[in-house]
């Protein structure tokens, strides 16, 4: 099953609902950072969560997610831009924990929960949007519910999950939101409520094969599919990009790295791809800036 999101509405018990599958994405992003399980879980469960809230926005705003728990994870970032393309990262790939009890990934344990989740959405005009809120528990789907409540006073249900086989490999990923409209009634919260008792682990049922659709389905059988759009880990990151970074050290900076280490290499925290500076590259940055101060 190829990535994809959707998004519905269910008129009989008002409320609108997303659904995402996002297994090869969240692969993706642990073959490009060398993620561990726990932390290949939490960054999958955070971009599929940070995919259906961007497609909430209606004006394809740049939407940046930062999720900081205090956790030996560090901070973790992933970036959208409403064509269901995401890119992202986290501080410390190489975490691992499980529970004892249950044998399951310790997320909360690799996030911590002393910090905050921050959404960013950028307009690129006026004064971007920016709403945080404390974590509940770092176990990401927690956490999103709350900042929907806390920051847009929509009442949420937020699932996400990854499964991750023992080599490693991401072997499902994805994630489903309920959200109340304002006309819910007490029987449509009580009914969601019945509906997430013994609810199957999303990701489960994504290992199953079942689709973005047919989990809807399985809470709401009158859901009504309002839209369909692709997903795919994309970093736009470029040597022309990295060297406008480049040119913003200064003079000085470059100067020392033209004669001390002939060159440098520069590499993406979002994609882990790495860019070559020769001396020659170098040289040219440096001109430019000074043609630029003339
Ligand atoms: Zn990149």
């Amino acid at each position: 099953m190829k990535d994809y999101l959707v998004r519905g509405l269910v008129n009989s018990k008002n409320c609108r609902v997303f659904a995402c599958s996002t297994t090869h994405l969240v692969d993706e992003a642990r073959k490009h950072h060398g993620l561990w399980p726990t932390a290949s879980a939490a960054l999958g469960r955070m971009m599929s969560a940070s995919l259906m809230m961007d497609a909430m926005n209606k004006n394809n705003e740049k939407q940046t997610i930062t999720i900081n728990g205090g956790g030996p994870i560090g901070t973790m970032m992933t970036v959208c831009q409403g064509n269901g393309k995401i890119k992202g990262f986290v501080g410390n790939p190489e975490v691992h924990y499980t529970y004892n009890d249950t044998g399951h990934l310790a997320v909360g344990v690799a996030v911590g929960k002393e910090g905050t989740l921050q959404v960013i959405r950028d307009m690129g005009l006026k004064e971007p949007f920016c709403g945080t809120v404390p974590l509940q528990t770092g176990e990401i789907g927690d956490d999103f519910s709350y900042y929907f409540m806390a920051s847009e006073q929509t009442p949420s249900v937020v699932s996400v999950g990854v499964l991750v086989e023992e080599t490693n490999e991401v072997i499902a990923s994805g994630g489903f939101i309920i959200q109340l409209l304002p006309e819910a009634t007490e029987e449509d919260i009580s009914y969601i409520e019945d509906k997430m008792k013994d609810f199957p682990p999303i990701s489960s049922l994504i290992h199953e094969g079942k689709t973005p659709e047919e989990v809807l389905k399985m809470i709401f059988e009158d859901v009504e599919i309002t839209e369909t759009r692709d997903l795919f880990f994309e970093c736009d990151c470029s040597k022309e990009k990295m060297s406008n970074a480049l040119s913003t050290i200064g003079v000085k900076e470059l100067e020392d790295m033209i004669n001390e280490d002939h060159g440098c290499e520069i590499t993406c925290q979002f994609c882990n791809n790495k860019y070559q500076f020769s001396e020659e590259d170098l040289k040219n940055i440096v001109d430019k800036i000074k043609h630029g101060q003339d």
